[in-house]
């Protein structure tokens, strides 16, 4: 690994192809070490606090002690995430930088009228989630995110490091091979706090507006957006269109 450290941080495809290949054969913490000796204080973990987060927490905090770690804070979401949040800041010594949207949600209700997330969740989503996250990848050379290949369709494509030509920076994504039983073995095997609600069918996690639990036999996503035609929140889209896919989430 020592020989793939980059004299300079890198800031374009071009810059990465060399260590694109290579990254496909290494472990989820080999790739979170290339990212820390790489891009140092410019690179922070994104998270929502679901399982596959929680999963990229722990591994962080187990190679480098002082990591960075942002969410986007729709002001939307659950207690229970928000008490993860708590939980997460006390286990590992961190404090958790939140993004938020330029508008609050009294702003956003007198721009945009009432629950804007029941007649365009696509909108909101980019009011509430896209915009902060642009404003917060603007201080960054890098982000780690928790995606898997198997989660929806517009990332199965995904790379383990990648350039992100929508947001302009370096993408890293350790566990993107990874599945979901893969996932819990590690969070009981090393104890990893995790998200209340998880325990209560919900398998993926958003806001209180638009996540339900899941039925028997339903797709782990169904809870997203019940009613629409939507599984992401247009955070891991390659083109910035107006209806969104994902959330990091
Ligand atoms: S998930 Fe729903 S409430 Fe949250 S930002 Fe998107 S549309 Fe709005």
């Amino acid at each position: 690994m020592k020989d793939l450290v980059q004299p300079t941080i890198p800031n374009s495809q071009v810059q990465i192809a060399h260590v694109q290949d290579f990254a496909e054969t290494w472990t989820p913490q080999h790739v979170l070490s290339w990212a820390f000796q790489t891009f140092g204080r410019n690179v922070a973990i994104s998270s929502a606090f679901g399982a596959e987060g929680m999963v990229l927490i722990d591994m962080a905090s187990r190679i480098n002690r002082d990591f960075r770690l942002f969410t986007i804070d729709t002001e939307f979401l659950f207690p229970e995430t928000y008490n993860l949040m708590d939980r997460i800041e006390e286990k590992y010594g961190i404090s958790i930088e939140r993004a938020y949207s330029a508008l609050s949600p009294e702003e956003q209700q007198r721009a945009h009228g009432e629950a804007l997330w029941s007649h365009n969740p696509d909108l909101c989503c980019n009011l509430r989630k896209v915009e902060p996250l642009r404003r917060k990848l603007g201080e960054l050379s890098a982000w780690i995110t928790s995606i898997r290949r198997d989660q929806t369709s517009v990332r199965s494509a995904a790379k383990r490091v990648e350039w992100d030509a929508k947001f302009g920076l370096v993408k890293v994504n350790p566990i993107v091979d990874w599945n979901s039983k893969q996932v819990w073995r590690y969070i009981h095997d090393h104890d990893v706090p995790y998200n209340a609600l998880h325990d209560q069918d919900y398998p993926s996690i958003g806001c209180t507006h638009c996540t339900r639990a899941v039925r028997p036999g339903e797709d782990p996503r169904a809870g997203r957006w019940p009613g629409f035609n939507k599984t992401e929140c247009g955070l891991h889209i390659i083109e910035p269109a107006a209806a969104a896919a994902e959330c990091g989430d």
